[in-house]
């Protein structure tokens, strides 16, 4: 059963009101029309990995807004930082924004599967400009999971009307990894909160709409019951923005500083109940961390592409120099680390979209996908030799960009901390 509802949900594929292309509305139409075969073949299958029709659909469409949209413009973005506007703005008339935002706010209500498999096409042409596109997600999820009907109608039915951004305040400058250490205070008074704090390195902190943030309500309480999660209008008097960082990659990505000075919320946007609030904050990584992963196959994959296209074209000593095996046996390598990662992440994600824990697989993905992004980049980087250093070539923007997949969302170290913690736990299970 959970199988199918799995299969129902890829086969049920909705996009965003108001905007749909020609294509799009194609394929949505043709949607109710394959239900009926698919769920019969499911029956025969135990374990399956073909995506449905459907879904390798969405991939494909993806895809090509990414060589048509993406590519183009992905160095250029690179070197000014100007943030990617003009492919939001496009990207959101797809469809290819805010998937999992549910029906009843307007949205199409994607799995977390069917949204890992976007990313990882957009990530394949600039992780950058995807990142500016996945942290609306970072933001919404903690809407999605605790908000009432209320909130979510108001902040996530705006985002499907519009293409607006939003962003996920939780680091500060004194706590990333260490999330129980965060200092910003909301003092509740009367009707409303007042917020007072810093946070640091905030992805879409300068361009967005409205903030997901997490602070401190009971100083004295431990961090399961003493933050709240708030909705904050990005308008709202007392914020002020830092200067855009000049990061090593991803540069295309807005992130920065934010400073909130007495600034007034009302009760009305606190997520869940006062004091849920690091839970909540918590919860939203199982469902955002798959695409995180995903992101990072889609730039392993890039590099393995870019480096075996060189490695035909390149000659030394008489041959093309995928015939050196010392060259054939790094790209094998990052083969083993694409396929693999892209499994770790699908699994990660087909596990919450059944509605079980996938705490222990997110964590795995992100990891794994993370690493894998870096060796790959680096040595795609050494296949193109000196050209692989210059920034005429695609890829020393591929090892730039790849590291923040080993910090942001929970360091490689933190990752492992969870998956240890996890398997602990399990051997708790068994031993009992
Ligand atoms: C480009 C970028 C975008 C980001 N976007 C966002 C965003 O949108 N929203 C947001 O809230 N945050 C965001 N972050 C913050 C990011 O999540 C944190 O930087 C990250 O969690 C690490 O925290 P930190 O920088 O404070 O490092 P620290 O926590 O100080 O860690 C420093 C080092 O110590 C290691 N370490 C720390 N504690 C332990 C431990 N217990 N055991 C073993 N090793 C440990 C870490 O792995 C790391 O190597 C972003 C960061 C960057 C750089």
């Amino acid at each position: 059963m959970a199988l199918l509802n799995s299969m129902r949900r890829n086969v049920c594929l909705g996009f965003q009101k108001g905007a749909f292309s020609a294509g799009i509305t194609a394929l949505k139409s043709k949607f109710s029309a394959e239900a009926l075969k698919l769920e019969t073949s499911s029956f025969n299958s135990g374990l399956n990995f073909e995506l449905s029709e459907e879904l390798q659909q969405l991939q494909d469409m993806a895809r090509k807004f990414s060589y048509e949209e993406i590519i183009p413009v992905a160095a250029e973005h690179d070197r000014t930082g100007e943030y990617p506007w003009d492919v939001i703005k496009k990207a959101h008339a797809l469809g290819l924004l805010n998937g999992h935002i549910p029906e009843h706010c307007g949205g199409p209500g994607l799995g977390i599967l069917d949204g890992c498999v976007v990313t990882e096409e957009l990530a394949y042409g600039c992780t950058g400009i995807q990142t500016a596109i996945e942290a609306n997600s970072l933001a919404e999820m903690p809407v999605v999971l605790a908000g009432n009907k209320e909130q979510q109608k108001k902040y996530l039915g705006r985002m499907v009307e519009e293409p607006l951004m939003a962003a996920y305040c939780v680091t500060e400058p004194g706590a990333g990894s260490d999330v129980a250490g965060i200092k910003t205070r909301a003092e509740k008074k009367g009707d409303e909160y007042v917020i007072n704090g810093q946070k640091m390195w905030i992805t879409n902190g300068g361009v967005a709409n409205w903030y997901f943030l997490l602070a401190r309500t009971d100083p004295d309480a431990p961090a399961g019951k003493g933050f709240t999660g708030f909705v904050v209008d990005a308008n709202t008097p007392g914020i002020t923005l830092g200067r855009k960082e000049l990061n090593m990659g991803q540069r295309a990505s807005d992130t920065r500083g934010l400073t909130f000075e007495d600034v007034v919320v009302p009760k009305e946007n606190v997520l869940g109940k006062e004091g849920l609030g690091f839970k909540i904050a918590m919860g939203a990584f199982d469902k955002t961390r798959p695409p995180v992963a995903a992101s990072a196959v889609g730039l392993a994959r890039r590099a393995l592409e870019e480096a075996t296209k060189y490695s035909m074209e390149r000659k030394t000593m008489g041959k093309p120099i995928f015939m050196h095996q010392a060259v054939s046996f790094m790209l094998a390598d990052m083969a083993i680390g694409v396929e693999s990662s892209r499994l770790a992440m699908y699994r990660s994600a087909w596990e919450v979209d059944q509605g079980r824990r996938n705490t222990y697989y997110a964590s795995i993905a992100k990891c794994l996908a993370g690493d894998v992004a870096n060796k790959c980049a680096t040595d795609a980087v050494q296949i193109f030799g000196g050209n692989g250093f210059n920034s005429d070539y695609p890829v020393e923007k591929l090892m730039r960009d790849a590291k923040i997949f080993q910090i942001y969302e929970g360091t490689a170290q933190i990752q492992r901390m969870i998956i240890g913690r996890e398997l602990i736990e399990k051997a708790k299970m068994t031993t009992m």
